[in-house]
């Protein structure tokens, strides 16, 4: 079975018929939040049950970059570089500083504790946007079982005043997120309670004002089987989401374009190599990586 189907022709040009996928370590809980540091030449990302960031370096293989990690989730790098971390166990958003130092970005509002921010985006203008769904505090397997205190929403946090602003509330969980190359967009996942398996699971899309404030949000697209946890950009707008047969291609209307099938339940994914035209892929228990004909958008 070939590692991708073409749904639609344009998808043939954006797979290369002899890169496979290939899994490139194993043994994780649950892998998630990839990110590339192509300055360091290696990948970052999170084992959430496993309570450690791991690093992947394409010459040199897998090691541990930190643990206990919080219960890190989602990650991003910011417009000096600096990575940027969700956590769960301390129910924060924190930035990795050059000499190793751990800065607490934001870890509530309205004197109330975030849920378990999931996942994050920095915009050009350094914005730094995240989601804050319950899953990290619902169970202790992700995270520390507690009380919610506040609703699932989308942050946006000012990193010159340390400000944060609620950037949407009306999610039944709101999860991976994205921008468009322009910027205009944003795609928003909105996944659901987690004890709810009826949940209404979409991408849900939303203008960007100037003033970083959504206009009104509409759905997008509905992964199936299984649903959008996290997505990416290519530079041409193209999304690539996480789906539970492995990794959805959808043009900027939301056409499903193609897939790459990956054997395990996909939690996100990120561009990486000196050219972002290798796709890392966090599935279940394993990380995964393929060659495309894409370049991916993500900064820096
Ligand atoms: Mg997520």
């Amino acid at each position: 079975m070939p590692d991708f189907e073409i749904i639609e022709p344009q998808f043939r040009s954006f797979v290369l018929k002899n890169a496979p996928l290939k899994r490139l370590a194993t043994g994780f809980d649950w892998a998630e939040g990839p990110v590339w540091f192509g300055d360091a030449g290696c990948l970052l990302f999170s084992d959430i049950p496993g309570n450690r960031i791991m690093r992947w370096i394409p010459e040199a293989g897998l090691s541990v970059y930190r643990q206990p990690s919080n219960y890190a989730n989602g990650h991003t790098r910011d417009l000096q570089g600096r990575l940027i971390s969700c956590e769960h166990g301390t129910r924060r958003v924190t930035r990795t500083e050059a000499d190793g130092a751990i800065t607490v970005l934001a870890d509530g509002i309205e004197g109330k504790r975030f849920n378990s921010p999931n996942d994050v985006v920095v915009k050009s203008d350094g914005t730094i946007w995240f989601t804050d769904p319950h899953y990290g505090i619902r169970s202790n397997y992700e995270g520390y079982k507690a009380e919610q205190e506040l609703p699932c929403r989308v942050y946006r946090i000012d990193p010159d005043t340390g400000g944060v602003a609620v950037v949407a509330e009306d999610f039944d969980c709101p999860n991976g997120l994205a921008f468009s190359p322009d910027e205009s967009r944003i795609y928003i996942a909105e996944s659901g309670h987690a004890f709810d398996v009826k949940a209404d699971k979409r991408i849900r899309v939303f203008d960007v004002d100037a003033d970083n404030t959504l206009g009104t949000g509409r759905d997008f697209h509905k992964v199936a089987p299984g649903h959008c946890d996290g997505m990416r950009c290519d530079i041409k707008g193209n999304i690539w989401t996480s789906a539970a047969d492995g990794v959805h291609c959808l043009n900027p209307e939301g056409v499903l374009l193609g897939k790459i099938f990956v054997p395990e339940t996909v939690s996100n994914l990120c561009f990486g190599g000196r050219a972002k035209h290798i796709l890392y892929i966090t599935a279940t228990t394993s990380l995964y990586a393929i060659v495309l004909n894409r370049e991916g958008a993500q900064m820096p």
